[in-house]
């Protein structure tokens, strides 16, 4: 049988047809990388998407369960997400740091003017 391959870059390898590969998966969502503007629901958007593909850091399972979220500390802004594989043999739990940014005027409900 021949093997799939991804529908975008025909080279990487794919189970079902129609299928994109993970590198191209991945360079998909690195191309949408949060900028200096982003908000934060699109950066944790960005950093689960991106971490759910990259699985978990111990067994890179797929499958795990995860809460991300952001905690502000000395006007710094935290993102960060509690992972907690699900995979019986691995069973891994941590705190991945995804990003650390400075607070900005709009986070504490200040226009910043041009
Ligand atoms: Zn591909
Ligand atoms: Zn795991």
């Amino acid at each position: 049988m021949k093997p799939i391959t991804c529908r975008k870059c025909d080279k990487g390898l794919v189970k079902v047809h129609g299928q994109v590969c993970y590198a191209c998966r991945l360079e998909e969502i690195e191309n949408n990388a949060p900028d200096e503007d982003a908000t934060d629901e699109e950066i944790v958007s960005y950093y689960t998407k991106q971490r759910a593909l990259l699985g978990c850091r111990e067994c890179e399972d797929k499958n795990f369960g995860y809460e991300a979220g952001m905690k502000i500390e000395n006007g710094l802004k935290y993102y960060i997400m509690f992972v907690q594989c699900v995979k019986p043999e691995c069973n891994a739990q941590y705190m991945d740091l995804l990003e650390i940014r400075e607070m900005r005027l709009r986070d504490v409900g200040i226009e910043e003017s041009e």
